[in-house]
């Protein structure tokens, strides 16, 4: 049916070339590029020959739109899948906008020098792209991603009115490290380094790093330590779901992430202002990043389950109402499968899936658009059928 070109080849890229590759029907051609091509021939040497997609590889800086722009034109994608990181969003857009391909990503815009992220950047490019009459699907990971398209299956079976929404992301794995991150590092750190906020009464509501824990007791995991964080799907989703009161999010932490994070933190190795050390310019965090354990190494070693979901309270036909829609991933089955943890598994699943949606033209509107925005009943089918079940409750206990 199409052919994508997917650009990085880290923990999430590598989940979705193996998801690609299981869905040859939508996907016949697949060309992987990233910074370090050994890592694209690596992948494409373990899928060669399980798999009718074909397999090219390529090296491409994709900080650098001329250079996209020609890859993009010599490999001739039906859309570009960026899965590399957030800091290569616009330039990835701009290639797109140069050449007319869809694009779509599961993390929104982050300059290098700030660590502060927000979509007003991407939808910055709404009229470009709409002129151009291409598509750009922003934030097809789980959260964001999953969690909207969860918002929007509220919206349409389950509500009239949705007042209050937490979103839970709990990862109950277990890789035997004192610490290392589960997905890139530098992003990782930055985001849980940074005032938390939560969206209430029609503005945000900024708190200091880590301020609002609460514990919850997750299906399949057991009790978790969880604090607010400010995230990206909260901002469209307070734009997208009418009348919400109060939006959150939630992600889990243990304490020796924390006590780790702390004492990085104490000493400036978080910092991402630029030091001179022996006569060269380094990053603090990017250094730090160098140290950690690869987050695409961590497969092997983790063990546990990854809860995460959202609870949704408002009214249908009047009456009070309640409902909790989550996924468990186990992280030694998803290891067993495609041979990544379920991090990396949670993302790369639904990226394949947001490419399948505009390949295959479910969702087509030319334009820059949140999941939310669509109808979710084709991605929440093949959520079941591509690897991230969800459940249901609707008397699930509430956060406070
Ligand atoms: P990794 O660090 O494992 O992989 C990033 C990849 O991008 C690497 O292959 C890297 O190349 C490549 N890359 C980086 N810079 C460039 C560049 N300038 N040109 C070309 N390639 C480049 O990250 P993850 O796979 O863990 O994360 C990928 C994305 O997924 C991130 O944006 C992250 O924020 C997002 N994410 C989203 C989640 C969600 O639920 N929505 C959850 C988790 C992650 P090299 O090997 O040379 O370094």
């Amino acid at each position: 049916m199409g052919k994508a070109l997917i650009i990085g080849a880290g923990g999430v890229a590598s989940v979705a070339v193996h998801k690609c590759c299981q869905n040859s029907e939508v996907f016949e051609e697949i060309c992987i590029a990233s910074r370090t091509k050994s890592k694209c021939d690596d992948l494409k040497a373990r899928l060669e020959g399980t798999t009718k997609t074909k397999i090219t590889t390529a090296q491409v800086d994709a900080d650098n739109v001329d250079e996209l722009i020609a890859l993009i034109e010599k490999v001739k994608p039906d859309i570009v899948m960026n899965l590399a990181l957030p800091y290569q969003d616009l330039t990835i857009m701009d290639a797109c906008l140069a050449t007319k391909t869809h694009y779509m990503d599961t993390a929104n815009y982050e300059p290098k020098d700030t660590p502060k992220f927000e979509y007003s950047w991407q939808w910055a490019y709404r009229e470009r792209f709409e002129k151009a009459g291409i598509m750009a699907l922003l934030g097809s990971g789980f959260d964001p991603g999953v969690t909207s398209v969860f918002s929007a299956h509220a919206m349409k079976h389950e509500f009239d009115e949705i007042h209050y929404m937490d979103i839970l992301d709990c990862n109950g794995g277990d890789h035997g490290y004192p610490f290392a991150t589960n997905f890139n590092p530098e992003i990782n750190i930055r985001e849980v380094t940074a005032n938390g906020s939560y969206w209430e009464d029609g503005k945000w509501v900024e708190t200091e790093p880590l301020e609002i824990k609460r514990t919850y007791d997750f299906e399949e995991v057991g009790e978790k330590n969880m604090y607010l964080l400010h995230h990206e799907e909260v901002e469209s989703l307070a734009l997208n779901i009418p009348g919400i009161k109060r939006i959150r999010f939630f992600m889990t932490f243990g304490d020796s992430y924390l006590t780790h994070l702390q004492c990085l933190q104490n000493v400036g190795m978080t910092s991402i202002e630029p030091i001179e050390f022996q006569g060269q310019e380094i990053i603090p965090l990017q250094f730090l990043k160098a140290v950690l354990p690869d987050p695409a190494t961590l497969g092997p070693r983790t063990k546990g389950k990854t809860n995460i979901g959202c609870i949704f309270q408002g009214k249908k036909d009047g009456k009070d109402k309640t409902y909790y829609v989550y996924n468990i991933c186990d992280h030694e089955e998803t290891y067993r499968e495609v041979g990544s943890q379920a991090v990396s598994y949670t993302t790369g699943v639904p990226a394949m899936i947001g490419a399948m949606m505009i390949l295959t033209g479910k969702w087509n509107k030319p334009g820059v658009y949140n999941i939310e925005e669509f109808d979710p009943d084709p991605f929440m089918d093949a959520l079941n059928k591509w690897g991230l079940p969800w459940r249901e409750s609707y008397n699930p206990v509430l956060v406070d």
